[in-house]
């Protein structure tokens, strides 16, 4: 039996595109992978993904690429597109994830749910095909969605997939995916959102911050985590203050504390504030002073902020920071 790997997000197309395989015949393994940062630690979406594929009789694989896709966001060949989303070298890393499950599974070609011209900066024609060259995979990428507006793949000519069951959809319209999950009995399916968290303006603006003030190379899973939580500032001599804006933040931060100052009020109902390095007094009563401006208390009352790391503490007492002051810091 032929065997072949289908990439899998937890998308419509995808799953569209393994569906037209699985039914000619075809034993297709799906690969799914999944980043830290972008989802959470939880395991829900993969869940839910591998409940629909196994209905249709695929396996999913499911790879956290959180660690080597690191490498890729530190020095992105193609660059970002308009936020920090690599997306042509993301595309084309998770093609050489699925060529390696290929080649450890003997499968003889890939399936993708890319549409032509879904997407303007990875999913055009050129892109595709030099993606494919770079994978060490030309002819061996089948796109069953977009199949008649591309050329002949080799599972096409060698009659491993009957070309004339395979679709000619292009551009950014949703219809003819609707229609086609809707014959075949798909009706639980995400909808489409504009990307993956990299291409969030808001987010990468923090993102970038921390790139400008550290250096590129030291963006870890961790760093890009904690810029989705909470309120953070960069002060003029490279200080990092992430603040708690609400309960999961607050929580969010407490997870990612490790190695890092952690400040908390002591008599006042309040966020948590994390800051990565501190050089001494002067600037843990900043933190505390910042942190102070978003505690539960009464005009005119000074809180005592307790900051630690690991067997490391101080106690300070503050005064609530003037908000005009702190503004000019926030990202
Ligand atoms: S939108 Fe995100 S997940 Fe999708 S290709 Fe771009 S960087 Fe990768």
């Amino acid at each position: 039996m032929i065997r072949a790997v289908a990439l899998m997000s937890a998308g419509l197309d995808s799953l569209l595109a393994a569906r037209i395989i699985s039914g000619m015949g075809i034993e297709v393994h799906g690969l799914h992978c999944t980043f830290r940062f972008a989802f959470g630690p939880g395991r829900e979406r993969p869940q839910a993904l591998a409940e629909k594929t196994s209905a249709m009789g695929i396996r999913l694989h499911v790879a956290d690429v959180t660690d080597p896709f690191m490498d890729v966001l530190r020095r992105p060949e193609h660059g970002f597109g308009s936020a920090v989303n690599p997306c042509i070298d993301c595309h084309l890393f998770m093609i050489r994830r699925a060529r390696a499950l290929m080649e450890e599974l003997g499968a003889a070609f890939l399936v993708t749910g890319e549409v032509v011209g879904q997407r303007p900066m990875s999913q055009n024609k050129p892109t595709l095909f030099h993606i494919e060259k770079l994978a060490g995979l030309k002819r061996l990428i089948l796109r069953p969605l977009s199949a008649h507006v591309l050329p002949v793949t080799l599972p096409e000519e060698n009659g491993w997939v009957d070309r004339s069951r395979l679709y000619g959809i292009h551009g950014r319209g949703r219809r003819p995916q609707e229609a086609l999950a809707a014959e075949f009995g798909i009706t639980e399916y995400a909808q489409p959102a504009g990307g993956c968290i990299l291409t969030d303006p808001f987010y990468a603006g923090r993102v970038k911050a921390f790139i400008k003030n550290r250096g590129q190379e030291s963006l870890t899973p961790e760093t890009m985590l904690l810029c989705r939580f909470g309120r953070h500032f960069w002060i003029g001599n490279g200080l990092w203050v992430v603040i708690g804006r609400e309960e999961k933040d607050n929580a969010a931060l407490e997870n990612l504390s490790a190695g890092r100052w952690v400040f908390e009020a002591e008599d006042f109902t309040g966020p948590t504030a994390l800051a990565d390095t501190i050089s001494g007094p002067d600037e843990a009563a900043l933190v505390a002073s910042m942190l102070a401006r978003y505690v539960n208390r009464r005009t005119g009352d000074r809180v005592r902020v307790r900051a630690s790391r690991g067997d490391e503490s101080m106690r300070i007492d503050a005064s609530p920071m003037d908000p005009a002051d702190l503004e000019k810091w926030m990202i």
